[in-house]
């Protein structure tokens, strides 16, 4: 499996899969999460609505409606409490999950966000860490594996990461 970094909008990535930093409702919310859902259009929510909520650690897919991957792998991270409830697991869960997910799909290529580095505050380092060394370590069909920035710190911690 290739595994890369790029710096951009996930909304943009003409994968088969995008992941979204959802939240255990999945009803939408800010961030990359609220980006997804004006790209996608409103149907991107009624079909988060039929699927119930999502644990965290999870994932579960949605079509991707008006996005240029045809699917959308909505992940829930962790919110990040100081580090002892567990969260560096439940964040290497969701990237587990994701690419089991998207081998249920028979997607190829799948592009992940930072999971919880927002909103949520994950440290960046860390979660980086955990997002590289999970892809690696999880056995699956996916032949691509894109890590996609929002900012250049993040990039660049992928980067060097990666290199190594
Ligand atoms: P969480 O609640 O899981 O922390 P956020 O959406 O707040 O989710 O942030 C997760 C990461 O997604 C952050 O690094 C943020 O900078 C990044 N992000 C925000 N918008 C986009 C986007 N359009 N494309 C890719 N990454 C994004």
């Amino acid at each position: 499996m290739r595994i890369e970094a790029v710096r951009g909008d996930i909304t943009r990535e003409t994968v088969d899969a995008i992941v979204n930093a959802a939240n255990r409702s999945l009803r939408g919310g800010g961030g990359v999460d609220g980006a997804i859902h004006r790209a996608a259009g409103p149907e991107l929510l009624e079909a988060c609505r039929r699927l119930g909520g999502c644990e965290t650690g999870d994932a579960r897919a949605t079509p991707g409606f008006r996005l240029p991957a045809r699917w959308v792998i909505h992940a829930v991270g962790p919110v990040w409490h100081g580090g002892h409830r567990g969260e560096p697991d439940l964040l290497a869960s969701c990237y587990r999950r994701s690419l089991e997910v998207a081998d249920e799909l028979g997607a190829r290529s799948v592009a992940f966000p930072a999971i919880s580095t927002g909103a949520y505050g994950f440290p960046r380092e860390l979660a980086a860490r955990i997002a590289v060394e999970t892809i690696r370590s999880t056995p699956t069909s996916v032949e691509l594996a894109r890590l996609v920035a929002f900012d250049q710190e993040t990039y660049e911690i992928y980067r060097r990461l990666l290199a190594a």
